[in-house]
């Protein structure tokens, strides 16, 4: 069995192809970037979103040697993500469904970076850590629902470190520069903001800005507020663990690419005899694989697809919402 799946829920839009083994068969991605200075503005990257998907259909077919009736199922990200963005997909996921008589899946966007985590580290039943431009979450798989045991009650934490690195003076994504800048830095007292298994990021990112005003070092800042949120990060997973007795840990989303959250992510394992792995990079970030091989978890055990009348855009569609037939 084949599976296609498309994502545009934000920044990117991807196609991907993989088979029921879990082997990738193609994988094109194209990504929006906003004109300097500008922020992510909707009509935009659908726009962009809507003339890349034709030829990254076509690239991909080709990189996987394959047509479209060699493809046995569509699947797309039905939510969460921007609405504009989340129609591309959708729209070219349900015209290629119907054209080509395929079973069309709606997949949920973070349950697909977590699938695609699990496939990639071979980790069976881990307390997920997922953290993105748009999302914060600690999530636990518990009778038959993906279930968020906390997260972020204001911003997401890339998103605090893109800010962050904008007010400091640099690009997006500002992940990486913040990372790079803690190398060199020393500690400010910080406030550090854990409630039960929530955590809040707008209070300390509205401090680090402060501090920039009072001429702090930007390296000091970045050590400081980086040390801050990993740790808040860490506390509540560590609680996850305990709560939910499970022995290992995973990291999704592109904050997973950051060397000090890993170091601290090990640390906390090791201290618990517990496993812990990281999404591959280039899995990390959003793409159309995972959206394929998590369609066709779903496709496997539900054994049907989705009628039109069901494939309705979900921009906040959280992941509890979901029933998983594919796990115990
Ligand atoms: P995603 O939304 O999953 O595509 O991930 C993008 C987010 O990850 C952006 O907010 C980036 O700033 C953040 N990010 C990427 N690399 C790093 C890093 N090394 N440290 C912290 N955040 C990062
Ligand atoms: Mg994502």
């Amino acid at each position: 069995m084949i599976s296609l799946g498309i994502e545009s829920s934000a920044y990117v839009i991807g196609i991907g192809i993989i088979d029921e083994k879990g082997k990738i068969l193609a994988d094109q991605r194209a990504i929006f970037k906003p004109e300097k200075g500008k922020g992510l503005i909707p009509r935009e990257s659908a726009e962009f979103h809507s003339k890349q998907a034709p030829i990254l259909l076509k690239n991909a077919l080709k990189e996987a040697k394959l047509t479209l009736k060699e493809i046995d199922l569509i699947s797309f990200t039905q939510g969460m993500g921007i609405p504009n963005n989340l129609r591309v997909a959708a729209t070219l996921a349900r015209y290629l469904s119907l054209k080509y008589k395929k079973p069309l899946i709606g997949v949920n966007h973070a349950i697909a970076h977590i699938e695609i985590g699990r496939l990639l580290t071979k980790l069976k039943d881990p307390v997920v850590l997922y953290l993105s431009g748009g999302n914060t979450q600690v999530i636990v798989y518990e009778e038959k629902r993906y279930r968020i045991y906390g997260e972020t009650q204001d911003i997401p934490v890339g998103n605090a470190f893109d800010v962050l690195a904008r007010e400091l003076g640099y690009e997006m994504p500002g992940g990486p520069k913040i990372e790079e800048l803690a190398k060199k830095g020393k500690w400010i007292d910080f406030p550090y903001v854990v409630k039960g298994m929530d955590v809040s990021f707008s209070g300390i990112l509205t401090y680090s800005l402060n501090l920039i005003k009072k001429g702090y070092r930007k390296e000091d800042i970045a050590y400081s507020f980086q040390e801050t949120v990993f740790s808040m990060l860490v506390e509540v997973t560590e609680r996850a663990l305990a709560q939910s007795n499970k022995k290992e840990v995973l990291v999704v989303g592109g904050v997973a690419a950051n060397k000090r959250l890993k170091q601290m992510i090990e640390i906390m394992t090791k201290e618990r005899s517990a496993k812990y792995a990281i999404v591959p990079m280039k899995y990390a970030s959003d793409n159309g694989v995972m959206i394929a091989w998590t369609g066709l978890l779903e496709y496997k055990c539900r054994k049907k697809g989705i009628p039109i009348s069901k494939s309705k855009i979900k921009p906040k569609w959280r992941v509890e919402e979901v029933e998983i037939c594919w796990l115990d």
